[in-house]
Formats: structure tokens, C-alpha cells, sequence
């Protein structure tokens, strides 16, 4: 299989864009990005902003050939009801989606309903993703049952999505913020992925909306992802926000190095520079004070 890893954290914005083609379906997740709306109380910087645009065309251009699109859940950085990435992406297509009014909470609920409305005339078919699973060749697409966006549902939930195409098999877990509840990682240890693409601990974030005790319970999971024979780990998303992020795993990427299991970032997977524009915002706006021009219609899907 082929995996183009879109937009990330380690590029710049806030997405998880994944891209996967194996030779009998091409599948996009999560067609959307998104940008902090402050960070050290300041808004985006123009870079951010740049990087955000081109990120949106490039998830367009992909998004416009795939035939199969999932949506794991609906934060704007994970769906995008058509202010940045054209909402014609779901002409055609066949739509996997989490669940819109079973385990979910009322934002996300709301959302979904009128992300809903707005793809239903267009798509060839909408499917509920929750514990769902489809053949196609020899490609099998998996959905686990939903977990908790993060330590617990406050957020909501998500689906993790398993692709295998027969030789390689990879999972994407969306945003689990560790993942530090067992729920989160049942579904990795019955999948066993040959790589693994992670939302790693909202470090960033420590002490204040994520506990030092989710931390320690994320390292131990990985740990056991490791154990179960994943052979590269892609851990980034909330986890690439936090300038400090090779101290606070620093015991994963040992225990990585130890069994040979590669633990990199998604800028590191398609071989381009880390750019963790946002944890980078304060320096950046040292260097040059010039905020971001956002659109009035964009400004509403910059969130997580
Ligand atoms: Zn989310
Ligand atoms: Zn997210």
C-alpha cells in the first residue's frame, strides 16, 4: 500500500490527513485542517496561515481522486463542512462516518447533522463507520466500536480506522490523546498493524487539561504496542504541540530503539523538515510580527 501522510502537526497545522492506496481501493481520513485560533494568547501567524491554505488544496487534490472518504469524527481539524476543503470532495464517493447520534456528544452532534445535510445529495452513499468493516479485493477496511476522544468523553468519541491490503496493515486512531484508556488500545492489540499512526499525549497541555497520570498510562500502551510486534509508530497530532515532545516519551522512543521499532513523527514519515509551527507561534511572531489575514467564513473551523 501506498501512505501520503497530508497534514500534520509536525507540518505546521492541526490535522491528521492520511491518504492510503492499495490496489483495490484508494481511501482518504479525515479530509480537513484546521489551526489553534490562539496559542500563547496570540492568533495565527501568517506562516501558519500559508501552511494551512496549502495543506487544504493538497487534501482537496487527494480527497477529489479517492473513492472511499472517512470521517472519524467531527472536529473541524477531521471534517470540514466546506469552508476550506470544498465540500464537492464527497461527490460520488462512499462516505464512512462515525456515528451521528450514538456516542457523541451535543456539539458533535450538531455538527453532524449538518455536515450530514450538506453531503448526503452529493455522496454515492453514506455508511455509519462505528464497528462496521468492508472488503474490497483483498483490502479490508475495519472500524473499531467508538472510544473516547482522550482521557474521557467530554470531547465525545471517535472510530479507529484499520486498512490491511493483504501484505501491510495499517492503523490510524484517530484523536486518543495517548492513547491512555484501555478502550483505545484494544483495538491496536487485536489489529496487530504492521504501522501504526498514533494521536499521541496532549503533553502541551500538561497539568492543566491533561494529567500526568493519562501521560504515564499512554507511555505504558505504547510500550505494550510495541511489545505486539508494530514496526513503525507514527505518533503526532495533539502530541506535536508541545516543543518538549522527545523528553516527555522519552522512555517509548528508547524502548522503541530497543526493539527496533521506528517511533517518528508524520513530517519524519514523508521525509520533510518538522515544522511544529504552533508551539513555535510566540518565537515566530519574535521574528516577524505579522498575524495571519483569516477569512470570516474560515475563522469558524479553527478549533482542535
Ligand atoms: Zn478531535
Ligand atoms: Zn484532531
Amino acid at each position: 500500500m501506498e501512505i501520503k501522510l497530508l497534514a500534520f502537526d509536525s507540518f505546521g497545522v492541526r490535522s491528521q490527513s492520511t491518504f492510503v492506496q492499495t490496489r483495490d481501493a484508494i481511501i482518504h481520513i479525515d479530509p480537513a485542517v484546521s489551526l489553534a485560533p490562539l496559542r500563547y494568547k496570540l492568533p495565527p501567524h501568517k506562516r501558519e496561515v500559508q501552511r494551512l491554505i496549502e495543506c487544504a488544496k493538497v487534501i482537496e487534490e487527494h480527497a477529489r481522486d479517492a473513492e472511499i472518504i472517512i470521517v472519524t469524527h467531527y472536529h473541524y481539524d477531521h471534517h470540514d463542512p466546506g469552508k476550506l476543503v470544498p465540500i464537492d470532495i464527497y461527490r460520488n464517493k462512499i462516505v464512512y462516518i462515525k456515528h451521528p447520534e450514538v456516542k457523541i456528544n451535543r456539539s458533535q452532534m450538531q455538527r453532524a447533522a449538518r455536515f450530514l445535510n450538506l453531503i448526503k445529495p452529493i455522496a454515492k452513499e453514506v455508511r455509519i463507520a462505528d464497528g462496521n468493516s468492508i472488503t474490497i479485493g483483498k483490502t479490508v477496511i475495519k472500524f473499531s466500536q467508538p472510544v473516547p476522544h482522550g482521557v474521557n468523553d467530554r470531547l465525545g468519541y471517535v472510530v479507529e480506522v484499520s486498512i490491511s491490503d493483504g501484505e501491510q496493515k495499517l492503523l490510524y486512531t484517530s484523536d486518543v490523546e495517548g492513547p491512555p484508556l484501555p478502550e483505545q488500545v484494544q483495538f491496536i492489540l487485536e489489529e496487530r498493524p504492521d504501522i501504526l499512526i498514533v494521536d499521541g499525549p496532549m503533553t502541551y497541555m500538561l497539568g492543566f487539561r491533561y494529567s500526568k497520570k493519562a501521560l504515564e498510562a499512554s507511555i505504558q500502551h505504547l510500550k505494550k504496542i510495541i511489545d505486539a510486534g508494530v514496526k513503525t509508530i507514527v505518533i503526532d497530532h495533539h502530541f506535536m504541540r508541545d516543543l518538549k515532545y522527545r523528553e516527555r516519551l522519552a522512555d517509548v522512543y528508547k524502548y522503541g530503539e530497543e526493539k527496533g521499532v521506528r517511533v517518528i513523527c508524520a513530517a519524519e514519515f514523508m521525509n520533510r523538515p518538522i515544522e511544529m509551527l504552533e508551539a513555535l507561534r510566540d518565537k515566530l511572531y519574535q521574528e516577524e510580527y505579522a498575524p495571519g489575514e483569516i477569512p470570516d467564513n474560515i475563522k469558524e473551523i479553527l478549533e482542535e
